[in-house]
């Protein structure tokens, strides 16, 4: 130090602005990368949570099904969206799209995780929820779900969908047969004549 002042005759008081920046900067960037995290993980549209981002979850909640935890699924579709398309355009699908994910977590408690998967579908995973508690919570989700929509100014577009539920298993081989169970479930609901949802349970 008494070397450095000789021939640099300055105090430590001289830095504090440089650090001042540098630390300024610093907390910058920390809270840049944060919000580009948030972004990556959201579906662009419906401001959800996107598939990566679930299937790293559901992966998560997998993991502690060895602990004895247990999980549910439910995957929603719209139905007859692609009309909404063909009669008032993609822009009226995609207001329906942002306005569905909306209703969903409007209507589901905070714990429970909301995605887009893609298109008209949807996911909601139920955390420490046994199948028959995810039942409840889904019939209750159907009855709190608003009935109509207004996609565009002046267009009120009757709101139906289609459900199907499962639960995460030890017995499974992956977290992904859960989800192919609930998707069959979607597909027996769809069968059935739409606006219900159907479960599989785990074999
Ligand atoms: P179902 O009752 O059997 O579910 O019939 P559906 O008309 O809802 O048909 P389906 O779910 O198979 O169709 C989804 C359509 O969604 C097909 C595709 O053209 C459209 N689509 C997919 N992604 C988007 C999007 O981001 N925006 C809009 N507006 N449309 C989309
Ligand atoms: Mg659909």
């Amino acid at each position: 130090h008494n070397r450095l002042r000789k021939s640099y005759p300055t105090g430590l008081g001289d830095f504090v602005q440089t650090f001042d920046l540098l630390y300024q900067l610093g907390k910058m960037m920390v809270g840049k990368q944060r919000q580009v995290a948030n972004e990556a993980a959201l579906d662009h549209l419906s401001q959800v949570s996107n598939r990566r981002s679930f299937e790293e979850k559901q992966r998560e909640l997998y993991k502690t099904l060895a602990d004895g935890w247990t999980h549910s699924l439910l995957i929603l579709d719209i139905d007859n969206f692609k009309q909404v398309n063909d009669t008032f355009g993609h822009d009226a699908g995609d207001a329906l799209i942002v306005q569905f994910g909306k209703a969903l977590k409007d209507h589901l408690r905070a714990s429970d995780f909301v995605a887009r998967l893609g298109g008209d579908e949807f996911c909601v995973l139920f955390p420490n929820t046994p199948l028959k508690r995810a039942t409840e919570l889904a019939e209750r989700l159907r009855a709190s779900m608003p009935k109509t929509l207004e996609l565009t100014s002046g267009v009120a577009h009757k709101l139906e969908w289609s459900g199907g539920l499962s639960e995460y298993s030890r017995a499974d081989s992956s977290e992904n047969m859960a989800l192919s169970r609930a998707d069959a479930a979607l597909l027996d609901a769809k069968r059935a004549g739409r606006n219900r949802t159907m479960l599989q349970a785990a074999a």
